[in-house]
Parts: structure tokens; sequence; C-alpha cells
């Protein structure tokens, strides 16, 4: 079997039409012969069990019923008729139903024989109705149970209607596996097979259609998952490798006295050990002559900016300009005016670069930037605008990148004209399963150890009936000196309704802290920014003692003295934006808090949310949870990436699998890394049509 067949367009199929051919494409993608081979079953349905009437749910799942018609009618209804059929067994009556063929079901359906019917039961008052069932008579049945489990395919309701049942699904899955002779190239070597004991290609995929049983259903899954997970690293990973040969990278070989001098001179505290160990990652990378591009997380708080600057401080120093960029003008001032401190009376020039600046100024920065002058850069993605020309960028830092597109990055990339040296800074803990699959073409350095003296901060969930507690506690606190964030949730669909909560709530607010003795801040994204800006510093600055923000605030604002997080319908968060939220504050020595005010009506997901919340302040954690709550579709960059359709592997079930996958795929590139060896002839092969295949490679810069 050549796996070119496997490319024919499905209408070729006998049983597939052009009808079929086109209804199969839009509601499930299938659109070869392939993607039917690849259209996994999500259950199976043992075939000699039979459900019981008296058992039966409205869940809309399909079951399997033994029992016998006892009545048939017609019934008259405003356009034509159904034709309806009282089934029953030893607990109980049904209805079968029919709106299609009905003379010929009249004519050869038998009463009162022993029949095994299979479909999607609905509830219609009390009675529960299975419409167009599949059926047997039950001698037919078991003459025919050569395979005990059948395969139960995922379906459309369109589909169903359209008679496409799960049945003749299984059929033309049947049919495929006939025209092939069931022979399917092997795409993984004879020494993984053996070493993993894994079953062929050509058994997995007609066990994982028509298991023969269950220990073979098992193998078969745990086959097809590992070379699905085992490819995508494989890409992943020689995505990587080739990067490092081919693009030629800045080498910063040296040194040199910004670095040192910043080193001896002007660090404002002792490094943490992650820190360290961070920065010579980094400087390992930039040093070597490849060019780098490398995710750096770190939890709030945990002191990724130093680290950035110290890398710019690198480029600096082997006569490269640098450049760091945040996703929003509050951000991007905030690390400015953070460098500016942080660099004191050093000889290095930075300037920032935002929507707002003003054209004159803005031209001033285009001059120096081309010409050499500037250093460093601060901007939002006005940065990526073409005017803005580096005389020789080294080195581009990226703050918060979930909020950035790939195209963005990509542009980055064009600022000079060998590719700068990438740092991608991320606050969301990404969970390494995720990691490895999202950036496995990334290397990855983790900053897991908070700046010393930290106090956890303690939070606590409290029902909006405990407002005037709160309210007391927030009093408290603002009296010790301490500022206060309130957030509201601001939620795209609900945009109107929420910007009223958030103006009533303000309104609620503003009474109950009068002033003069309380001043309030208040910044959400319909403001102006300059408005903005305002009520942020003021905030900043300490003259305001509380924020009332929507979520705006929720990147990397620094105020170390604001120590108490109020966050409204907590419930609505998700999880990663919460623990956002909550990093706010604990920055500074005093002990802060987190108050998530919530209803008493919560969903479970809600309320695992915040007893997560709760439990823990580690970020990896979080993410861990947060990953099987939502899945991994949800995930911050994983709808762009489109690595993770996968078609039977579960990034978060298959965890151990996926590690499996990857220490396999970089032992095969290590022994071979054009796979070009004989025994992975299988492997280079597969590997070269699924390049091709899908365009959903090229997702990262
Ligand atoms: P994030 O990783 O969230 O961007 P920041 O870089 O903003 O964190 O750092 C958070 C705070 O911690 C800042 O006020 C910073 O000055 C401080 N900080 C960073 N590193 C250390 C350290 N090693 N020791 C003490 N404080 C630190
Ligand atoms: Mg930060």
């Amino acid at each position: 079997m050549n796996s070119n067949f496997l490319q024919t367009p499905i209408v070729y199929l006998k049983g597939v039409g052009p009808n079929r051919a086109e209804l199969l494409r839009t509601e499930l993608g299938i659109e070869s012969f392939q993607d039917l081979l690849q259209h996994y079953p999500n259950r199976y349905l043992d075939k000699t069990q039979y459900y019981k009437i008296a058992q039966l749910k409205d869940s809309g799942a399909d079951v399997q019923i033994l029992g016998k018609i006892i009545h048939l009618k017609t019934v008259e209804q405003k356009r034509g008729k159904r034709l309806v059929a009282t089934f029953k067994d030893e607990t109980g009556q049904m209805e079968l139903v029919w709106f299609r063929s009905q003379k010929w079901i009249r004519e050869n359906l038998k009463l009162n024989e022993p029949y095994v019917v299979f479909g999607r039961v609905n509830k219609y008052g009390s009675i529960f109705s299975m419409p167009h069932p599949e059926m047997e008579l039950q001698k037919v049945h078991q003459a025919g149970l050569k395979i005990s489990m059948q395969p139960i395919y995922p379906s459309t309701e369109k589909l169903a209607n359209s008679g496409i049942t799960n049945r003749i699904v299984s059929k033309l899955v049947q049919q495929l596996f006939i025209e092939t002779k069931n022979q399917f190239p092997e795409t993984l070597s004879l020494v993984l097979l053996e070493e993993l004991k894994l079953i062929s290609k050509s058994e997995a995929l007609f066990n994982i259609h028509f298991p023969k049983n269950q220990e073979l259903l098992a193998k078969a899954q745990f086959r097809l998952k590992f070379e699905e997970l085992f490819y995508v690293q494989l890409q992943l990973l020689n995505k990587k490798a080739v990067r490092k040969q081919k693009i030629k990278g800045l080498a910063f070989d040296q040194v040199g006295a910004s670095f040192n001098q910043f080193f001896k001179n002007h660090l404002p505290f002792e490094l943490t050990n992650a820190q360290k160990r961070v920065i010579k990652e980094i400087r390992n990378d930039l040093g070597s002559s490849a060019q780098m591009n490398r995710l750096l997380q770190g939890d709030v708080g945990s002191g990724k900016t130093i680290v950035a600057l110290m890398c710019m401080l690198l480029a600096i120093d082997n006569n490269y300009q640098a450049c760091l960029m945040a996703p929003t003008e509050i951000l991007a001032n905030q690390h400015y005016n953070g460098l500016k401190e942080l660099l004191g009376e050093m000889d290095i020039t930075i300037e920032i670069l935002t929507g707002s600046v003003k054209k004159s100024v803005r031209k001033g920065i285009h001059e120096r930037l081309e010409n050499g002058e500037l250093n460093i850069l601060v901007g939002t993605h006005a940065l990526l605008e073409d005017k803005v020309q580096f005389q020789n960028l080294g080195l581009a830092v990226i703050d918060e990148q979930h909020r950035f597109g790939v195209a963005q990055r990509s542009k980055l990339w064009q600022k000079n004209e060998v590719p700068p040296h990438i740092l991608v800074m991320t606050a969301t803990p990404i969970p390494r399963t995720l990691a490895m699959s999202l950036y496995g073409d990334l290397d990855i350095s983790v900053i897991d150890e908070l700046p010393p003296g930290r106090k956890p901060i303690k939070t606590v969930h409290r029902y909006d009936a405990n407002r005037l507690k709160v309210f007391q506690f927030i009093k408290d606190e603002i009296r010790k000196g301490r500022q206060v964030y309130i957030v509201y949730p601001l939620i795209q669909e609900s945009e109107a309704l929420d910007y009223k909560d958030l103006m009533d709530g303000y309104e609620s607010i503003a009474r109950d802290f009068p002033l003069p003795d309380y001043q309030i801040s208040i910044v959400h994204g319909k403001m102006k920014p300059a408005d903005k800006d305002y009520e942020m510093e003021r905030f900043v600055k300490g003259e305001t003692q509380i924020m009332v923000a929507t979520t705006v605030i929720e990147v990397g604002v620094n105020v170390p003295n604001a120590s108490v997080m109020i966050i409204e319908s907590a419930e609505r968060f998700g999880l990663s934006q919460l623990h956002q939220l909550r990093g706010r504050v604990g920055r500074g020595a005093e002990q802060s808090f987190c108050i998530l005010m919530t209803s008493h009506k919560l969903s479970s997901d809600a309320k695992t949310r915040l007893e997560t919340m709760v439990r823990t302040n580690d970020g990896f954690e979080i993410a861990e949870v947060d990953l099987k709550l939502r899945g991994p579709g949800d995930l911050m960059g994983t709808q762009q990436s489109g690595l993770l359709n996968l078609k039977i592997a579960d990034i978060v079930k298959d965890n151990q699998i996926l590690k499996s996958a990857r220490y396999y795929a970089i032992q095969v590139l290590k022994d071979d890394p054009k796979m070009a060896k004989p025994e992975n002839i299988g492997i280079r092969q597969a590997y070269i049509n699924l390049s091709k295949d899908k365009a959903i490679w090229g997702y990262i810069s």
C-alpha cells in the first residue's frame, strides 16, 4: 500500500457519493482516505451488553437495547406522518420512530421477535424515543458478533439527520480496510517498535476501529498516541536544530563594561540563584553563534525584569542595540521608568516609544535609533512599525508574550539583517507538558524561585453577603498606610453590563470610602489613555489609596505598597487571570491579602478555581489545574499553534506518553539527525508526508 493512495479524495471510496463526500468534509473535515482512517472512534460499545429501558437517561447517548416490537402505528402530523413502534423489554417500554422509508420498514419489521436496536434516545414527556434506530434481529446480531466492541464515532447532528449514521461511518471505514487490504506503511522504526513493544501500524489502525479485544485496543491506542506525539516532537526538535545550524546568530562574545559595571555597582539586591542560573543560560546562548529563541518563564514577581536588563547590557557591550516590547502602554512606561532607575548614572541611552508619543519626539527617536545613538528602546507594538529602524538590533525582549501574535514576533526578526536574539518573557506559567508541545522548538528557562523575604499572599474566599466586613478590613489596612486594588470583571460579550457593574461598584465604594479621608482612582478600558495614565500615576505615587479597575491592571503593574487585592465576581475569572491579578500584590515587605468575592451560586469548576487559589500561590500548580479544567485548547497560544489538533493523544492525560515520545525523538535525531539511515526510512517518509500534509507547523517565529 503506497501512502499516496491514502491521499485519494474520499468521494472515490465505494459507498461515498458527492453528497456524502460534501457532508463528510463540512461536518467532520474528512477529505481523503487518510482523514477517514484517522477519524478514530471516541468510544466503544460492548455489543454483548444491553441497556434496560428502565435505566435510560435523557442524555442523548447512543445505547443498545434488546427487546420486541409489540405494536406499530402511523401517526399523522403537521407535515407528513411518522411511523411509531412500541418497543418493550422486561423492564419497560419506549418508542422507535421513523420519518422516512416508512413503507419499507412497515413491511419488513417483524412483531414480537427479539431485536437489537441501537441509536440515540431522546425523552419526550415521560416517554423515551429513538429516531431511526439501527436494528437487527437478535439471531442475526449474535451471528455477526465477530467483534464484540462496536466503534462509536464522533458525529454531528446534521450528519445523523442526513442518514450518515454511526453504522454507515463504520461501514465506510470497513470499506477502506477492504480497499487497502489493511496494509499500511509502517511509520515507526523497528528499533522503536521493539523497544517500546508497539504493535504495527496496520494492526493498530485495525484495532482502533474494530478492536478484537480490550487488550489489543489498549495497545492500538498506545501505539497511535505515541506515534502522534513522537512526530510532533520530532518536528519541533528538528526545527530547533535547523534554526541553530542554519540561522546564523549574532555572537555576543564579550562580557564588557556595561554588564560588569552594572553587576558591581548598580545591582539593588542580590540576585536569586534562579536568576543567576537563567542569566548564565542566556549568556551561553548569546555567546554561541546560533540565534537565540528563548522563553523565560517566571511567576509574577520572580524578577524577570532585571534578567532582561542584564541581557540587554550584554548586547550593548557587543555594540548592539536592544529593545523591550510590552503589551500595554502602562506596562511599557513602567518598564521604562524601572529600567532608567536601575541604570542610574550609567552611560546608557534609553527611550520609550508608544502610540501616544508625539510626532516630533517620535521623529527624534527614529533618528537616534537609526544612527545608533540609542542603546535601548522600550515600547509597545509601536516598535513594530516599519518606520522604526534600528542601526543594529541585537536583542529583542518581549514581555508578557501571550498578548502578542506570531506575526508580530516575526516582524521583530526582520528588524535586522541577521535576526536578533529573542527573549520572550511570560508570567503565565505553562505546565511543562504543554510547554514541551507548544514551545518544543524554543529553549526554555525558568525562574522557579521568588526573591527572599516575600511573605506568601494570604488568599480568602468571601461571599458578597460579607461585604461590610471586607470593607472594614480595607479600612484597617488603609489606616496602616496600605493601598488596595478592587477589580471588576470585564468580558467582551457582556461589556455593557460589566461597565454598569463597575460604575455601580465604584459609586458604592465612593460612598463607603468618602472624601477627604479616602482618595479613589478608577481605570478602565473606555478611558482615554492620558486619563488612564493620570489615574494610574496617582495610585503609583500613593496619592490615592484605592484603585478601582477592570482587568487592564492584570499585567505587570508594580506598586509595592499595594497589599490588598479584592476581586469582585471572582467566579467569572479564569484561574490564570486570578493568579495574574493576585500577583499585583505581595510585592512589598508587608503581608498581602487577596480576597475573592463571589455570589453564593457557584459552578463546580468555579469552586475548584477558588479552592485552588486559596490553597496555593504556586503558579505552576495553578497552571496544571487550569489545564485540567479547561483543556489545552483555551490556554494561551494554543489556538494559533494549531499544534494541539491532536487526533488521539491528549496533552494532559497522556503526559507520560508525551515524555517518552520526546525522549525517543531526541534519541532518533541524536543518532541520525537527517533521518537518513535505512532503519529510519519509514520515519523519514512519514515525517515528510506530515510536513506537506498539513500546514500546522509554521507557527512559531
Ligand atoms: P516579574 O517577574 O513579575 O516581572 P519584576 O521583575 O517586576 O517581576 O520584579 C518584581 C519585584 O521584585 C521588583 O520590585 C524587583 O525590583 C524585585 N526583585 C527582583 N529580583 C529581586 C531579588 N533578587 N531580590 C530582591 N528583590 C528583587
Ligand atoms: Mg514583569
